[in-house]
């Protein structure tokens, strides 16, 4: 593969900043009850583990795999590679997902965990291309708003490569 030219987008700093702001407002939002947060594999591996550390309540903690991509493009057909490993009826449920692009990913989970019967449902996705959406997809907690290009890196990859980078940045030399 040949390496990809990456334009810095979000910093490290950008990231822990908005990190810290997300993670007060669930602190608050969450005060005194117990929650189960699912991790949406592998993206928002990163942002995840991040913004866990800095909610101020019980917190257990839950993987939810799924792909929908192929290369720079979404498929349109999600595909469940984990599923949860515990009942989450009658608590309360953080999804916490890396990117929503055209929705539909999103809307899927959201489906799939509304139907176990959580006693509530609360989405956060660090990022958001408002003008990819096909499907309509409402969130309680965005971290920026982004235009529509891809992105890598904080999690959130090209062709497997790319999770580990520490900032966001956007790909120029797509073939
Ligand atoms: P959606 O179903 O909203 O179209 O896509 C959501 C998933 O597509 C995200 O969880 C993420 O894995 C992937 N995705 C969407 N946009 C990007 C992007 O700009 N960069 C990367 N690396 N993945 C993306």
């Amino acid at each position: 593969m040949t390496p990809l030219e990456i334009k810095p987008y979000l910093s490290e700093e950008d990231l822990q900043k908005k990190v810290s702001e997300i993670g007060a407002a669930l602190t608050k939002k969450f005060k005194g009850q117990k929650v189960v947060a699912v991790c949406v594999l592998k993206g928002s591996f990163m942002f995840y583990s991040d913004l866990i550390r800095k909610l101020e309540t019980e917190v257990t903690c839950e993987f939810f795999g799924v792909s929908s991509y192929q290369g720079t493009s979404s498929s349109g057909e999600v595909k469940v590679t984990l599923d949860l490993t515990r009942p989450v009826q009658d608590q309360h449920v953080l999804l916490v997902e890396d990117i929503v692009d055209t929705g539909i990913t999103m809307n899927y989970l959201k489906n799939s965990i509304l139907a176990r019967k959580p006693a509530s449902l609360t989405t956060v996705a660090l990022l958001e291309k408002p003008e990819a959406l096909k499907v309509p997809c409402k969130l309680d907690y965005v971290g920026f708003k982004i235009a529509n290009e891809f992105v890598v890196g904080y999690g959130l990859d090209y062709e497997g490569y790319y999770r580990n980078l520490p900032f966001i940045g956007q790909v120029q030399n797509f073939q």
